[in-house]
């Protein structure tokens, strides 16, 4: 028998954080590879037809087609569900994958969801303008008014969805509240648990039945790989979600799940550094006294301290800042940078921002954006990696050359 601890699920639920991402889930060959293995494989042989029927039957444990299974996706999962503390998980090709394919697992024609009003772009579009092609209706709410999450259900809802924080105003959501009164209501809840990862927010603990990443994020943490995760009960993953997924293919690579597996090694280091470099530029920002507002969860005078104290174990590594001026001037500020990048990613080792506007929420209508509090002035930024002073200072320039007085 050779020692491989990485799946035996009695050894590994007793491992704390650090050693669950480090050793969680892996699977070792007969090779004996430290690094996991990377299966670049579409099909299985089978020593017989017997051995194959059997496999399709279910009768035989072991692998038939990467579109159902593949061994490194499989060692991503399992280290996701260990970390994200669910009981299953299944790896999707991007977040927006993950997200569709919980939705639409979860709704059919003539059901209702409730959704938080504040989204990522395309999820807001998603809700609001693709489930109509499929007859599923929607209600969107403030996510910080918890009578309106109240109010907003029907007989026929069976689904919400929220972000929280929120892509990009960092809006946050009462999870346990909002959960309860979804679950009274007989409907399932899936969080969109992107900005906070998986380290600094358990939804699954606070009563949602379903959450998903954009592993693209801080789980690669490095900008290289598309990826995504869903991670719920044995009982959701067999019932909703791999009916859907096995028959459409929204399938996560194998070399992008390898990568996924080496950033997860390395991702408390990261999100923590990642953390305390958010807060120090957000205080910096907000010391430079030229800006509109300066918004982040980890401030001691956040809109919604209680709420971030209660859920989240940091304020996370996304900073907003408001021109005064509008596009303009934010425009000027981004042309200015010559440390952040000008770009829409978030979760990277190096920092980047974008203009939401303009570019991630693009394809939302002016009226809903304006709505969310996405104006043409919000800058979003989300921090690295490199030391917050270079940061900072290449801020301060780019704020003397968009006009502001420093
Ligand atoms: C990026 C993002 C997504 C989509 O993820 P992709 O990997 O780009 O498909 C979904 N939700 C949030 C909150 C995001 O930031």
């Amino acid at each position: 028998m050779k020692k491989d601890t990485g799946k035996n699920k009695e050894i590994t639920d007793k491992w704390r954080l650090q050693t669950k991402l480090v050793r969680g889930g892996t699977y070792r060959s007969e090779i004996g590879e430290t690094s996991e293995s990377m299966f670049m494989t579409s099909g299985y042989a089978y020593d017989c037809a017997e051995d194959a029927a059997a496999r399709f039957e279910g009768e035989q444990d072991g692998y038939t087609y990467s579109r159902l299974r593949n061994p490194t996706c499989a060692m991503f999962e399992d280290k996701m569900a260990l970390i994200e503390g669910a009981e299953a998980a299944r790896s999707t090709a991007t977040g927006m994958a993950a997200m569709t394919q919980a939705m639409l697992s979860i709704v059919k024609a003539g059901d209702h969801v409730v959704s938080s009003k504040t989204l990522f772009g395309s999820c807001r579009v998603f809700i609001e303008n693709i489930l109509a092609n499929f007859g599923v209706s929607c209600t969107l709410v403030d996510g910080d008014d918890n009578e309106a999450w109240k109010n907003a259900f029907k007989p026929n809802t069976t689904a919400v969805f929220l972000e929280s924080p929120a892509n990009p105003t960092l809006d946050v959501v009462d999870i346990e509240f909002v959960c309860n009164v979804a679950h009274e209501n007989g409907a399932l809840v899936v969080v969109d648990n992107v900005f906070a990862t998986p380290l600094l927010q358990k939804p699954i603990q606070m009563g949602a039945d379903i959450v998903i990443y954009s592993s693209t994020k801080h789980i690669d943490g490095q900008g290289r790989c598309l990826g995504g995760c869903i991670l719920t009960s044995e009982e959701i993953l067999e019932e909703n979600i791999l009916p859907l997924i096995r028959h459409t293919g929204p399938n996560l690579s194998p070399f992008n799940a390898w990568v996924m597996l080496k950033g997860m090694e390395t991702m408390d280091l990261r999100i923590d550094r990642m953390c305390e470099n958010a807060s120090k530029v957000a205080h910096g920002l907000r010391d430079l006294g030229c800006f509109e507002t300066v918004n982040y969860p980890g401030f001691a005078d956040f809109k919604q301290r209680d709420l971030v104290e209660k859920q989240m174990s940091a304020g996370g590594t996304v900073v907003t800042v408001f021109m005064p001026e509008g596009r303009e001037q934010a425009f000027k500020f981004l042309n200015a940078l010559e440390v952040t990048d000008i770009s829409n990613n978030i979760g990277d080792a190096k920092s980047l921002m974008t203009h939401p506007a303009s570019t991630t929420h693009k394809s939302v209508e002016e009226e809903a954006r304006l709505g969310m509090g996405i104006t043409e002035g919000m800058l979003r930024l989300s921090v690295g990696l490199e030391h917050p002073d270079d940061l900072l200072e290449d801020f301060a320039k780019a704020a003397h050359a968009a006009g502001l007085k420093v």
